[in-house]
């Protein structure tokens, strides 16, 4: 099945259009996928190995003077599955072609400087793809949802966030951002597992629930974000994540998708090959 399994592209299926109402989403549909999750489990190893190549190919040209880099927003509320696409999708891009950043309550020294300081500091270097679990969208999110500053103060910051990110694709990084998109009742089950299982208790914070009673403003401040930040340079991209094999292999084809965009080419040698090959095998050590 495969690469069959798609009835249109992620990019398109995924891409919210105007007038589009987070509310209305499904979270367990699987928009432009007909196949069921063993074919994902199939296509999604398939975009893994070509997402590895891609990315050192970019990566070698980095090394020839190349500036491009890929970066992935993942924003999402808790036990959305944003650390399950970092295991599962970047987990097949070697380590050195990652660049990861998890962004969580500002330290004292970030809280001294501007909120998108800390989202310049951690922008991926030229080869690499840059994976951020959070980001500068939280100021918009969670200090919205809290009023951790007034609202003329966030209401200026959309506006703001477009002009960064424009100067971020302006100079070479391919901005991918996604929202994984979860149900009360599937977030219910995730934050019971944490509760239930041992080894996934260390991520439970009880504060997850004061989080969890303020759904309806979470959806209405994710709103705006998809009406505001959602531009043709920096796409958001809303995925249906209660089944987990649909969001990753979802995630794997749009990232998988910027890097073919990009086309990166496996850089030209400036040594001639066939002498160098001769001049190997003279060689007696
Ligand atoms: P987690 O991702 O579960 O480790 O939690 C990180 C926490 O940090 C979340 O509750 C976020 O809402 C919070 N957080 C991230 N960025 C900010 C920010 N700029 N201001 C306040 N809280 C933040
Ligand atoms: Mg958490």
């Amino acid at each position: 099945m495969a690469k069959d399994g798609w009835t249109r592209p992620a990019r398109e299926a995924l891409r919210p259009d105007r007038g589009f109402r987070l509310a209305d989403l499904d979270p367990s549909s699987t928009p432009g996928w007909k196949g069921d999750s063993e074919d994902a489990e199939a296509r999604l190893a398939e975009v893994g190995l070509e997402l590895a190549e891609l990315q050192e190919r970019l990566f070698a040209q980095s090394r020839t003077g190349g500036s491009r880099s890929v970066l992935l927003v993942l924003q999402g509320m808790d036990t959305s599955g944003k650390g399950g696409i970092v295991r599962h999708v970047i987990g097949y891009v070697e380590p050195q072609g990652v660049t990861h950043r998890a962004f969580g309550v500002p330290t004292e020294q970030e809280r001294a400087h501007h909120y998108l300081w800390r989202i310049g500091q951690a922008l991926p270097e030229p080869g690499r793809i840059g994976v951020f679990d959070r980001s500068h969208y939280e100021d918009v999110l969670v200090v919205r949802v809290h009023d951790l500053v007034p609202p003329t103060v966030w209401g200026a910051r959309y506006e703001e966030i477009n002009d960064f990110e424009k100067d971020v694709v302006d100079s070479g990084t391919t901005v991918v951002k996604v929202a994984l998109v979860i149900s009360p009742d599937e977030q219910r089950a995730r934050l019971r597992e944490r509760l239930d299982r041992e080894d996934k208790r260390w991520k439970y914070k009880p504060g997850d629930l004061d989080e969890r009673v303020l759904w309806p403003r979470y959806t209405e401040a994710y709103q705006a974000v998809f009406d505001r930040t959602n531009t043709d340079r920096a796409p958001w991209f809303v995925i249906p994540a209660d089944r987990k094999w649909y969001a990753r292999l979802a995630v794997a084809e749009l990232l998988t998708q910027a890097l073919r965009d990009l086309d990166p080419r496996w850089p030209p040698v400036t040594f001639d090959v066939e002498a160098e090959k001769d001049r190997l095998d003279a060689q007696v050590l």
